[in-house]
């Protein structure tokens, strides 16, 4: 047996449900055992070089139920983004609107520079390879989302004695709605994707930066942060547990 089978096989006689992918792994700058869930649910065992077998199934075992809520979060909240084909008819919602994407040679009469929505709720794109499709969507997010933003954040600039801050709408990878960078660039920056979610939604990720902004003393999410969140947005956290399910299955430009 080598180092892990030994471990694994203390495991095995605990018995635990398949569905938790239990992995052991050596870590060798470890003095104790830990656990790691994650997203999606499967569970490595982090083991020091020199524990011994036994003590790490007893550690698994008195966790167990530890376990068993973090699998249950971490797969409930496990990503699932829609994948778009890109092709006439696909249905692509902006700040609570959603448009049909109809593809089109040229630009059509009485409409603007594409891709361009109608009152109408059709979203015009020019007819090019999937790649530039995405762009061009990605494109049209960006810029209405960063108009909505300018708009809907100065408000709180006002409220907040913000002074000087600009705004960005980009793409924040996988993990991130928004984000605000101090000083010296003092920055608001959102997700393109927030604009696909409901309104109330993208207005959440948007105070949540802005708050930030106002420079509130104390840990980043702490009682300051708080204490400015229930005065702009009582029901803050409600809109961040629902963004937390929701957002898991918005489009985040897959194709
Ligand atoms: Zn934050």
């Amino acid at each position: 047996m080598n180092g892990l089978d030994r471990y694994q096989a203390g495991l095995a006689g605990l018995q635990l449900p398949d569905e938790w992918h239990v992995d052991v792994a050596i870590r060798p700058r470890r003095r104790s055992v830990g656990i790691e869930v994650k997203p999606g649910g499967a569970v490595t065992v982090l083991i020091p070089p020199t524990a011994d077998p036994n003590q790490v199934a007893r550690f698994v075992r008195s966790r167990r139920r530890w376990i068993t809520e973090k699998v249950d979060t971490a797969a409930r909240l496990a990503p699932d983004h829609s994948v778009k084909a890109l092709v006439d008819g696909d249905e692509f919602d902006l700040l609570g609107r959603r448009y049909r994407l109809q593809f089109v040679a040229e630009q059509p009469a009485g409409i603007g520079q594409l891709p361009a929505a109608t009152a109408d709720r059709i979203l015009y794109a020019r007819a090019e390879s999937p790649e530039q499709v995405r762009r061009a969507i990605i494109d049209w997010y960006r810029t209405a989302g960063l108009a909505w933003v300018k708009r809907e954040g100065r408000q709180y600039e006002l409220d907040g004695r913000i002074e000087g801050l600009r705004y960005e709408v980009r793409d924040l990878g996988r993990r991130r709605w928004g984000l605000y960078r101090g000083t010296p660039k003092h920055i608001t920056a959102l997700h393109w994707a927030v604009f696909g979610l409901p309104v109330h939604l993208a207005e959440y990720v948007l105070v949540h930066e802005q708050a930030h902004a106002t420079r509130p003393g104390g840990r980043p999410h702490g009682p300051a942060w708080q204490r400015r969140m229930n005065l702009w947005m009582p029901d803050w956290q409600q809109r961040q547990a629902e963004l937390a399910e929701v957002g898991r299955h918005c489009w985040l430009g897959d194709h």
